[in-house]
This record gives C-alpha cells, sequence and structure tokens, in this order.
C-alpha cells in the first residue's frame, strides 16, 4: 500500500463513523483492504449495542464476514491485506489480528484504556504485523466526542444539563514512540518527516493524500 493511500482508506472508515452514529454505536469504524487489488473487502463498525454482545468490535464484524464469504481462505485474504481502524484496536482484537496473520493495521487515534498495538500492551507475537499508527488521529478522536455528546443529550438523567460544545480545536499531541520506533516511522513516510515523530506532531494530509511538511516549531513565539 503507498502512503497517499492510507489517508484515503482512512477517510473511508472516518466517513462510515457516521453509520455508526446513526445507529447509536460507539463510531469505532474499519476498512479492510486487499493490498494487491485494493478491493475493499468489507466495512464494519462496533455492534455491541445492537448485538447486545461486548466482543462485537468492528474487526470481529469483518472476521465474521471473512469466514462466512471465503470459508477456505479467510486466513489468505487477511494476510495479504491492510486494515484501517478510526481507533487502536484494542487487546482482543490486536490479539485476532496477530492470530489471522494481517499484513498491516492503521489506526487513527490511540486506545489509552485497552489498547493492544502499544497504548497497554503491543500484541503481535505470531505475525509481528505493521502497524501505522496516528492517520487521521483527529478524526479518531471528533467521532467518539461526538457520540459522547449525542450520549449526554438523550439521557434524562444527566447531570451536565448544559449543552455541550463538540471540541473541534483541542487535541492530544500523539505520542508515536509508543507504537513505533523513528526507523519504523520514517520507513513509512520518509526521513523528511521525521521531526513529527519527534515532537508528538499530527500527520496532516491535503486532498490528494500526501503527507504534509512538518510545521516549524512556534514555542519559541512570544505570546501577547
Ligand atoms: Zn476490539
Amino acid at each position: 500500500m503507498q502512503a497517499n493511500e492510507h489517508y484515503k482508506y482512512m477517510q473511508m472508515a472516518v466517513a462510515y463513523g457516521a453509520v455508526a452514529l446513526e445507529n447509536k454505536e460507539v463510531p469505532v469504524t474499519a476498512v479492510l483492504v486487499h493490498n494487491e487489488s485494493k478491493e475493499v473487502l468489507f466495512k464494519a463498525h462496533n455492534m455491541t449495542n445492537i448485538t447486545l454482545n461486548g466482543t462485537a468490535h468492528a474487526e470481529f464484524i469483518i472476521y465474521k464476514h471473512l469466514m462466512e464469504m471465503y470459508p477456505d481462505s479467510h486466513l489468505e485474504k487477511w494476510k495479504k491485506s491492510t486494515l484501517y481502524v478510526t481507533v487502536e484496536p484494542c487487546i482482543m482484537c490486536a490479539s485476532m489480528l496477530d492470530q489471522v496473520g494481517i499484513s498491516t493495521v492503521v489506526f487513527g487515534c490511540p486506545n489509552e484504556r485497552f489498547g493492544g498495538n502499544g497504548s497497554v500492551f503491543n500484541i503481535r507475537y505470531n505475525s509481528n504485523y505493521k502497524i501505522i499508527p496516528g492517520v487521521c488521529h483527529k478524526d479518531g478522536i471528533s467521532l467518539l466526542r461526538q457520540f459522547y455528546i449525542n450520549e449526554n443529550d438523550r439521557s434524562p438523567n444527566s447531570i451536565n444539563k448544559k449543552k455541550r460544545v463538540l471540541k473541534l480545536e483541542d487535541f492530544p499531541k500523539f505520542n508515536y514512540s509508543k507504537f513505533i520506533t523513528l526507523e519504523e516511522f520514517t520507513n513509512i513516510w520518509g526521513i523528511e518527516f521525521r521531526s513529527i515523530y519527534e515532537n508528538n506532531e499530527f500527520l496532516e494530509f491535503n486532498e490528494n493524500g500526501e503527507l504534509q511538511p512538518p510545521k516549524k516549531s512556534e514555542s519559541k513565539r512570544i505570546k501577547t
């Protein structure tokens, strides 16, 4: 998969977040893309509320679908595919992805409580699949914020009756070193982007999916 394709497919996952929000599901969405044919094999969002099944994460919905569609070759599909998911896979899903032997996982924002690609554990014991973190990080967070604001507005027992405003400016920095080494980062994006990793800046793309050069440090600017 080319670097500029990561943005394109992650945006596909982000767009699918609207369907999750409509279905009142936590908007963690995933798209599985075949590396060579570029075929989108399946996309899914979490379905834990609809199914009342706590394990019905987007990754497992895709797993079930592939098993049904390709009973004899689903593992072959996984091995030659890249998963785009708006939030770092949890420990359970990271373990499943490891066991099916996925080639690459590209994710948006970290899953600080349950993440299995570096936030809590880094589960790559069997296949040592490639991880590309922080692609559309802000979009992943914005989807989750939108969900929790909707939930708060719906709740009759909401303690905080004040209408909450969706924050679209304020995002935590991204600590890449929890997930990958600087060498892995520059192998993906190029050595000219190394300061993004070193300064925990965001990956910013233009509409063609091209990664934009890192911003010059603004830390010396004097506040007035
Ligand atoms: Zn999961």
